[in-house]
């Protein structure tokens, strides 16, 4: 019998593992996690945070006990410390007990994910700085909301700070965001990046761009965060300025690594070191825009990379493509989407960029409750090849997005994009899809 081992139990560990037991039920499959929970949707802590979902257990998608049902073994607060690939084996430290053991395997899967970057400031130890990245801190910020906290900065103004921003309002704090950048959103483009300002103020939330954190204060509680334009109150402080891949387990193990310090993997998701696998944040993904390797650490990503790994480990032919770069977010109202490369990343990567920006409505121009949406086209100048697109919109509008993530896969032109056959009726957009309109603009 094969003993797959997987490191690390929520979106690309227990995809890779659930997938492997349906498609060869004879594998023995045990997942180890550092943390107390296994396979929940950390994409929708913010929305616990602000109350809108009532409870953190509803995020929950598995149990250890649902997957032992299943066939799978997953021992929660169990951390492997050490990986012995010449004797396949693993040593994993109970987290619980404190006690150390061993476990063999015959392949390994490393999904690690990985961890907010947490900046050596003066003060960062303080009590009420926090990040956000599993279940316990989730309900640590809870229990700091719960306790009557009233005033919340959050450092960064990447989309995990800004649903934050809106989690934090909502829960009826006064919140306060501060970003290094002249602008919010930045792998978002121009666009978002504005509106998201405008919407965020709009909302009551104050937003300091060109601010460098320089230290949290307070003697035992942070009290105040000290930043290159003043001191900021604060009852509690998200620092959210990024993200790094738990690599330590690849390092030691001597897998190539790449952009950020991601493992570097094939498309069946095997590291160089013979079965030995790797999924998830942990990675590096083949770019399709760029052609590059680049690190995209996102939830659907790593939850399709574990199904092919699953796929590969029960004997089966699989493929992980690649990515085009695609995510969506939602600050209060507004919604904001991004596929393939911002107009700057077009120019970084060395494409000839051009680009455009044709504001529509939603919905036809009669139609009640329609918004205007927003729609930035990036293409390379001559070939007319599409390199990405940005929409600014409201509520589902910029799900839009998706069809230029389909376009992307296939190396579609604007052409392509200005004749394809939409669906159209007055509640859903226009007679002219705003997709539409910007591909016709741009063609101009
Ligand atoms: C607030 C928030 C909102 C998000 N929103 C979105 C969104 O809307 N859309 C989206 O696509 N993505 C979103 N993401 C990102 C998404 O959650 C991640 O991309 C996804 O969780 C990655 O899954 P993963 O399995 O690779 O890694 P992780 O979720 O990081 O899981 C890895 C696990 O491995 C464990 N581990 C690490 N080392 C060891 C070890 N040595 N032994 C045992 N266990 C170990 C860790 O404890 C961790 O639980 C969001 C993230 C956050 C924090």
């Amino acid at each position: 019998m094969t003993k797959v081992v997987v490191v690390g139990g929520v979106a690309g560990g227990m995809s890779a593992a659930s997938k492997a037991k349906r498609e060869d039920p004879s594998l023995d499959i045990t997942v180890y996690e550092k943390s107390g929970y296994i396979s929940y949707g950390a994409c929708g802590m913010p929305y616990v945070i602000s109350g809108q979902i009532p409870k953190l257990e509803k995020l929950l998608a598995r149990t250890p006990e649902k997957m032992a049902e299943r066939g799978v073994t997953a021992r929660v607060n169990c951390e492997v410390t050490e990986v012995d690939h010449a004797r396949r084996r693993v040593t994993v430290r109970d987290l619980a007990s404190g006690k150390t053991f061993g476990d063999a395997y015959d392949v390994l899967v490393l999904a690690t994910g990985a961890r907010p970057v947490r900046p050596k400031l003066p003060g960062v130890d303080l009590g009420g700085v926090y990040t956000l990245r599993q279940m316990e801190d989730a309900a640590t910020l809870q229990e700091a909301v719960a306790r009557g906290a009233k005033r919340a900065v959050i450092v960064g103004g990447s989309y995990v700070g800004l649903e934050m921003a809106e989690a934090f309002s909502e829960a009826g704090l006064e919140v306060a965001v501060v970003e290094r950048l002249d602008r919010l959103l930045a792998s978002f483009g121009p666009v978002p990046s504005k509106l998201a300002l405008e919407e965020l103020e709009a909302r009551g939330v104050e937003v300091s761009l060109n601010t460098e954190v320089l230290a949290f204060e307070g003697e035992e509680h942070v009290r105040h965060v000290l930043t290159s334009r003043g001191a900021l109150e604060a009852d509690l402080v998200l620092v959210s300025v990024g993200v790094r891949p738990n690599n330590e387990l690849a390092k030691a193990l001597g897998l190539t690594l790449g952009p950020a310090g991601a493992v570097v993997t094939d498309a069946q998701l095997r590291t160089g070191l013979e079965d030995v696998y790797a999924v998830g944040d942990v990675t590096a993904v083949h770019h399709l825009v760029t052609g590059s390797l680049a690190w995209v650490p996102l939830g659907d990503t790593a939850n399709r990379q574990g199904r092919v790994a699953g796929e590969v480990i029960a004997g089966k032919e699989a493929r992980f493509r690649g990515v085009v770069g695609t995510a969506i977010t939602k600050v209060f109202d507004r919604t904001f989407a991004t596929t393939g490369l911002t107009p700057e990343a077009a120019s970084a990567a060395g494409f000839k960029a051009k680009s455009t920006t044709t504001e529509s409505r939603d919905r036809a121009g009669y139609y009640p409750g329609r918004h205007p949406i927003h729609v930035t086209l990036v293409w390379e100048e001559g070939t007319e090849r599409l390199l990405g697109a940005q929409i600014a919109g409201y509520g589902d509008a910029p799900k839009r997005i998706d069809v230029v993530a389909a376009l992307l896969f296939g190396r579609a032109s604007l052409r392509d994009l200005a004749d394809l056959d939409l669906a159209y009726a007055p509640p859903f957009g226009g007679v002219w899809d705003p997709l539409l309109v910007a591909a016709n603009v741009a063609l101009e």
